[in-house]
């Protein structure tokens, strides 16, 4: 894993450094794929906005955004990305020795059916570095996906291959895009794969384990190095599901998380729930990276649809009925919706959904308050209170 990031980020850097070659920033389900079949290294934003979280940077980032008008309220992705620009400051430079700073894009791109704030931090950027903006307008809170919804996201697709040609260089091939595809739906498969041995008891993984396993998922799907990396960890995790070795000792609790992982306490969070004997053995954020709709005969259409089909895109109808699914797939005692502050889109616990659920499933619910990346939105004591509190309610009700 290390040696596939160090790879990826290292081939960005020195693509950045060559006027031959063409990096495409783009955010977590732009067209990446378009964007690899034309030739562009892909560089995601919102990795490297996970990365000032999990090392922590962030929230002393986050006050320079705001000093230039993007408000505390925002996306804490955005403003601690920003803050990280103006600052002059990149985790990658701690983890990467020799790289100075984020990829210098040629083009930026921008999907918008996760959320308005990728179009503003995106256009931040291609201002500063002067390069062009383009970006897909999705629609949101859908309930069923129709034709409508689909034809006119993969219309919107075509329309930016001449643009994105004119950039690369490079003419559009329908069989090259078709190839990255397959790889693409091939990576999302096995990452499919890979987060469902949770459903075994003991889970042989976490969700924060997840959200350390999904980097290739992200930054590299359409590529053979992600496809052989999911196969390489679906054998280690069978193998853990023969011999019964869970991923928390003695696992007597099984959880769901939904919402934004709090980047900046996956150590200690992962290490309070184990203490406690409790797995969290699934979340939506995880699951975000499946795209089983990718089908390379209808490469533009299929895109559009799997893309449209992701859960944050949907009506609480849609995510209700999902969670239902989910839930009972993975066999859980209880759920953890995290409210997050600054991500009111990937925040599902504000107009009365854990409440409903209980009330159809019996599942007991949590809600926790904190942030993706402002630590400032997190009180660690009560975040511990609040989850020993709620194992000691399954206890209870297990009693
Ligand atoms: S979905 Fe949330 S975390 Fe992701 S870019 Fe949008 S506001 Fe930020």
């Amino acid at each position: 894993m290390k040696q596939l990031m160090a790879d990826y980020y290292y081939e960005l850097d020195s693509a950045a450094k060559d006027k031959n070659k063409k990096v495409a920033w783009c955010t977590s389900v732009g067209p990446a794929e378009i964007l690899r079949c034309l030739g562009f290294y892909v560089y995601f934003p919102e990795n490297h906005g996970a990365m000032l979280g999990a090392s922590r940077m962030a929230t002393d980032l986050i006050p320079y955004a705001n000093a230039i008008g993007y408000s505390p309220e925002v996306c804490s992705y955005l403003t601690s990305d920003i803050g990280a620009f103006l600052k002059k400051v990149t985790p990658l430079s701690k983890v990467y020795e020799g790289i100075k700073s984020i990829p210098r894009p040629d083009i930026v791109v921008f999907n918008t059916n996760q959320c308005r704030d990728v179009q503003d931090w995106m256009r931040f950027f291609s201002k500063e570095f002067k390069v062009p903006l383009l970006g897909i307008h999705t629609y949101t809170g859908i309930n069923e996906v129709t034709e409508t919804h689909v034809q006119s996201i993969a219309q919107q697709m075509k329309e930016m291959v001449e643009y994105l040609e004119k950039i690369s260089g490079n003419t559009f091939d329908k069989r090259e895009l078709q190839k990255v595809l397959t790889l693409s739906r091939e990576c999302s498969d096995l990452w499919k794969k890979v987060l469902d041995t949770a459903s075994n008891i003991p889970s042989p993984l976490t969700f924060f384990d997840g959200t350390i396993h999904m980097g290739p998922a992200v930054v590299l799907r359409g590529t053979q190095q992600a496809v052989d990396y999911y196969k390489l960890l679906l054998a280690e995790l069978e193998q853990r599901i023969k011999d019964n070795e869970g991923a928390v000792e003695d696992e007597r609790f099984r959880l769901y998380w939904d919402g934004m992982p709090i980047w900046g306490r996956l150590k200690s969070h992962s290490e309070l729930f184990a203490r406690k004997k409790a797995c969290i053995v699934a979340s939506t954020y995880c699951n975000s990276w499946i795209f089983t709709g990718f089908d390379a005969s209808y490469p533009f259409m299929s895109m559009a649809r799997a893309y449209t089909e992701l859960f944050i895109v949907r009506a609480d109808e849609a995510k209700e009925r999902y969670l239902k699914e989910m839930m009972d797939f993975f066999k859980v005692d209880g759920i953890i919706y995290h409210d997050s502050k600054s991500c009111p889109n990937n925040t599902n616990s504000r107009y009365g959904m854990p409440q409903r659920l209980e009330d159809e499933t019996g599942i007991p619910s949590l809600v926790i308050y904190g942030d993706l990346n402002d630590l400032r939105c997190l009180s660690d004591e009560q975040f511990i209170t609040n989850v020993e509190a709620f194992i000691e309610q399954l206890e209870e009700k297990n009693e």
